[in-house]
């Protein structure tokens, strides 16, 4: 038996979750704290990432809320010219080492084991030496919840036959000979990126066939810069995206009216998209995918064989020197399993998604309600849970739980401050900077006063229809109604 140790709060995970969590807590509080992590280094996924990730967002509002991470520029080449910085895994990976050491260990309130497994009831187990260590701890913070799988290390849900060429978008880099041709499989996030980095190294778009099963609602990333610049385009949005929602006479039309207004985009105008899982991308980026033509819209894979890909509306062509990249892992199959629980739960914290889009400032908040507020039922009503989104419709009971806490949060003045100076928050800060003279800025800003209420009403409405018609379903699919 290892050492017996002695904390008052025990974090599972090094992640973003657990280290923006960390970092506020380590801010608010003089508490000591633990940090667990199977893993040898902080940052979680990012450590398997493919070598070519960078975020979708701006790096100025990643990370935790002490320490910046965007280098402050603007890039001058590429996709994302014109736009703020996007960090690339490795500063990710360099951004948390540094935060670790720097920050955390070197004050000597926090203690970090690596490479151990945690196995439950405050018992944790080096993967190195095999000792296992107890904690006594106040308060055990698990920041696993919304972990996420990732090509590297996830078991794709198809068959793969033996002679196939098959790797996960991490090995693009190792390719030494031209192959026949290159099969994306998976629509998502890393599929756009790996079908990117195809393009951007000269591979003719013909010869690359990308399997999407369903085509995505897109965010556009020139609404997501923080800064004064933008200002019209990032806090329009805002207002656009409101007006979309309250003057929206169906669902339907909501997403049209979305769509038209900038506040969405897709890749194919003439697919309808089923999927929302909040990828967000530059209008150039939009361009080089649809350079792409061979898009197959057969559903999931379910084999990849040596002459042929299985899927489940039918099957196309393939040869053992195609290379087939794998880039299924998804949202929907990390989180479909998982039943939400409270954030605070007597000693059990979970943090989860309470703002979407940014599971980096919803752990922070986390902790900061952690320690300002008494009752769970307080920290609960401020830490509503956002669900998080996979088909399209899911975009209404996120966007309603998200303004709905938004809207909780700015009836308390301490915590609109502290959102405000929290530079994980993004915009509060760019909102409340803006010049009262500046008559362009105050319409956008009145824009969304005026239209908040409503769309909040209009989603409530929309909400009610989604669950009276998932209720029919059910109720039609066990026979108990005609
Ligand atoms: C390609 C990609 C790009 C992304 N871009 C953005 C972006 O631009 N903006 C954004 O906000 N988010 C982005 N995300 C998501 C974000 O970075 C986080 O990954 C996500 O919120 C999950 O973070 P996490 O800390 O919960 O999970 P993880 O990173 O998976 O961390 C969980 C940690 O828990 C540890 N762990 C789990 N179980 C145990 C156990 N039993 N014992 C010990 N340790 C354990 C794991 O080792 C891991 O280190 C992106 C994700 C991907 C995949």
């Amino acid at each position: 038996m290892g050492e017996s140790l002695k904390t008052d709060y025990l974090i599972i995970g090094s992640g973003l979750v657990g280290m923006a969590f960390a970092d506020t807590l380590f801010t608010e509080t003089d508490a000591n704290i633990v940090i667990v992590d199977r893993y040898a280094k902080p940052g979680g996924h990012w450590n398997m990432a493919y070598p070519f990730v960078t975020l979708h967002q701006p790096s100025s509002f990643f990370g935790v809320s002490s320490k910046e991470l965007s280098r402050g520029v603007i890039d001058q080449i590429g996709l994302n010219k014109g736009m703020a910085d996007l960090a690339t895994g490795d500063e990710i990976c360099a951004y948390f080492d540094d935060l670790m050491r720097q920050r955390f260990l070197s004050s000597g309130r926090v203690q970090y084991f690596p490479m151990c497994e945690y196995e439950g009831d405050g018992q944790f187990t080096s993967k190195l030496t095999g000792e296992t260590h107890s904690v006594d701890y106040e308060k055990l913070v698990d920041a696993t919840f919304l972990t996420i799988a990732v090509p590297s290390t996830h078991t794709p849900n198809f068959s793969v036959a033996i002679g196939a060429q098959f790797m996960p978008l991490n090995d693009l880099p190792t390719i030494t000979e031209k192959p026949a041709g290159y099969v994306v499989i998976g629509g998502g996030k890393t599929g756009i990126d790996a079908c990117l980095w195809l393009l951007a190294r000269g591979v003719d778009p013909d010869q690359i066939t990308w399997i999407r099963s369903r085509d995505a609602w897109l965010l556009d990333r020139a609404n997501t810069q923080p800064t004064n610049a933008f200002f019209h385009k990032s806090v329009g949005s805002i207002a656009a995206q409101y007006e979309a929602i309250a003057g929206a006479s169906s669902i339907d039309d909501m997403f049209d009216r979305l769509e038209e207004d900038g506040y969405l985009l897709r890749l194919d105008e003439d697919v309808r998209p089923s999927m929302f899982h909040a990828a967000t991308i530059s209008k150039p980026e939009i361009e080089q995918l649809q350079r792409i033509k061979n898009i197959v819209r057969m559903g999931q894979v379910s084999a990849v064989e040596l002459d042929r890909i299985v899927l489940a509306g039918g099957e196309i062509p393939t040869t053992a020197a195609h290379i087939h990249v794998d880039c299924s892992a998804s949202l929907e199959r990390s989180f479909a399993h998982k039943q939400p629980r409270p954030v605070f739960d007597g000693n059990c914290i979970t943090p989860q998604m309470i703002r979407a889009y940014q599971p980096a400032f919803s752990a922070s908040m986390a902790a900061y309600v952690e320690v300002n507020y008494a009752s769970d039922g307080e920290k609960n009503r401020l830490c509503a849970l956002v669900p998080p989104p996979n088909h399209d419709v899911d975009f209404i009971p996120m966007t309603l739980a998200m303004m709905m806490n938004q809207f909780n949060w700015s009836q308390d003045k301490q915590l609109r401050l502290w959102v405000r100076a929290n530079r994980l928050d993004g915009f509060t800060k760019l909102i409340s900077s803006a010049d009262k003279e500046d008559q362009k800025k105050m319409d956008i800003l009145q824009r969304i006063q005026n239209n908040a209420m409503p769309a909040i009403a209009k989603l409530q409405q929309f909400n009610i229809e989604l669950l009276d018609k998932e209720l029919l379903e059910q109720e039609l699919s066990q026979g108990t109604k005609t």
